[in-house]
């Protein structure tokens, strides 16, 4: 036992300690709850795949080679699980990263070409038009890849929960360089928007099955942006569409 030295308002420092401490455990204890509710959906999301692939892989070696039919459908479930998986892994893996510090170099980035030479390769990967409608040349401080990054997760959800074109555009203001990403797919319900950004939300898994997310896409792009200084808003209407905005520091203000 170590006598500790009180100092002479010891009441009141003491009492400090003892509430900083229990600060710090009620952080702690919240961070570990997280880490623990993150591993548990993790399994659960994982699970759900492999499921299906075990029962597909079990009905291919009783049947499949008997039936050409029964083979076909199976190893395209298995395909498509695997993939989703796949791309589910690299999302954790890329959770995983943003907890610690990504190796970010800010520069100067010409908005427009950029904003173009992101479009052009969405437009080329999934032959739909993403039409970049900015007329002002201004520069923004950012990592390039990063941003990119970032901007494909949008875009990609703007493409999977859409059917027509997805507008860029942007704009000006004081803080910021606002690049609102538009799409006129089906919408957000109000009360949904704000859980948008949580690991592993998705709307309804009814509505969403069809475009097989893992709910993880947003999760990763608010790491993405909090790392870079940006803010996301999100703007939605019910089966009129959905805008996501970027708010982005300008040349300067880092
Ligand atoms: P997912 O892999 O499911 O797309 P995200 O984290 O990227 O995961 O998105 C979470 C949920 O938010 C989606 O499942 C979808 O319901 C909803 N969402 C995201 N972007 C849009 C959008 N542009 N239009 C309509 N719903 C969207």
């Amino acid at each position: 036992y170590e006598k500790i030295d009180i100092p002479s308002k010891g009441g009141d420092e003491l009492a400090n300690i003892n509430r900083t401490f229990n600060m710090m455990m009620e952080k702690l204890e919240q961070h570990y709850q997280k880490q623990q509710e993150f591993v548990s959906n993790a399994s659960h999301e994982l699970k759900t795949p492999i499921t299906v692939i075990e029962s597909y892989a079990k009905l291919l070696l009783r049947r499949g080679f008997e039936n050409r039919e029964v083979a076909q459908e199976s190893l395209q479930a298995i395909v498509n699980e695997s993939s989703r998986m796949h791309e589910m892994v690299l999302q954790l893996l890329e959770l995983a990263k943003n907890n610690e510090h990504l190796d970010i170099h800010f520069e100067q980035l010409n908005l427009a070409p950029f904003l173009d030479k992101v479009a052009m390769q969405m437009q080329q990967a999934y032959q739909r038009a993403f039409i970049v409608d900015v007329s002002l040349s201004i520069y923004i401080a950012s990592d390039e890849k990063i941003l990119k990054q970032l901007l494909f997760i949008l875009l990609d959800n703007a493409r999977k929960y859409s059917e027509g074109e997805v507008h860029i555009s942007a704009k000006e203001t004081t803080n910021c360089v606002r690049v609102t990403i538009r799409d006129f797919g089906i919408g957000i319900p109000a009360e949904h928007i704000p859980h948008l950004f949580e690991r592993f939300y998705r709307v309804t898994e009814d509505r969403n099955r069809k475009t097989g997310g893992s709910g993880l896409g947003l999760a990763i792009a608010y790491e993405l942006a909090k790392q870079l200084g940006i803010t996301i808003d999100v703007e939605s209407t019910l089966g009129e569409g959905s805008s996501f905005t970027l708010c982005i520091p300008k040349e300067g203000q880092r």
